[in-house]
């Protein structure tokens, strides 16, 4: 029963994705769906896994290496949470990118982690564009030169921006902070700076990800649209 509530809610977003693609003229391959699984149960995953999807998200450590050995090898895992320096070494060799860094001592936890592993890790710069105080993030009058310093170190790939907007009833509030994010990226570009990449816009959640891909989402990260509402079990 459920499963195939998963499968048409998931057949949903993409049928959404792909329209709002074709309508503004963007390829359907620039966008990548994540399915945000956090406090999602590995019989769901598995049943979205199943219907096609590689990609999924997960806000805490501890929640992503319990269900990393549960699951296919080949999902790509995304750390969309806040990551504390103390845990970056537990998940630094399950991810395929953090999404999260938004200070210089986290982004040097995760070259000294990488270079003795000898791996290189994506990362995205989660910046604060909608300057809500409850979020992280650092603030765009920062970010570039956050960057610009961390593109220095080595072990780590700057791939792009990541924002959490505001919730809202109504997505068009948020089209200014995904076109800020999207502008900041533009702006970085032109600073050439060695070692970073602007391709991965990661913006856009279930209430507005049609509105973040029109201002040029990469990566769209939704869960309730997907799995239903989440039951949170206080422990
Ligand atoms: C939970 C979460 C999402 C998904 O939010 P939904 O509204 O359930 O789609 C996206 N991004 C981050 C960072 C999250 O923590």
């Amino acid at each position: 029963m459920h499963n195939s509530i998963l499968r048409d809610n998931l057949k949903i977003i993409e049928d959404n994705i792909d329209t709002t693609c074709k309508e503004h003229d963007i390829l359907p391959e620039m966008v990548t769906l994540i399915a945000v699984s956090k406090t999602q149960p590995v019989a769901f995953i598995n049943e979205v896994y199943n219907a096609g999807i590689r990609d999924f998200g997960e806000n805490k450590v501890q929640e992503l290496i319990d269900k990393f050995p549960q699951m296919p090898d080949d999902i790509r895992w995304h750390l969309i949470g806040h990551l504390q320096t103390n845990k970056v070494k537990y998940i630094i060799d399950k991810v395929f990118l953090i999404h999260s860094v938004d200070s210089i001592k986290l982004a040097q936890e995760i070259s000294k982690e990488a270079t003795k592993r000898n791996i290189s890790v994506s990362i995205l710069i989660q910046v604060n564009v909608s300057h809500e105080e409850t979020k992280y993030g650092i603030s765009e009058l920062l970010a570039i030169d956050l960057i610009k310093e961390v593109s220095t170190f080595p072990g780590i790939h700057i791939r792009g921006l990541m924002t959490i907007a505001p919730y809202t009833e109504n997505p068009e509030e948020n089209r200014l902070y995904f076109r800020k994010l999207k502008q900041l990226s533009v702006d970085i570009i032109s600073k050439s700076i060695d070692n970073v990449s602007m391709d991965c816009l990661s913006m856009g959640m279930s209430g507005d990800y049609k509105v973040a891909i029109e201002e040029g989402s990469t990566y769209v990260r939704v869960g309730t649209s997907i799995f239903g509402e989440r039951i949170y079990v206080t422990a």
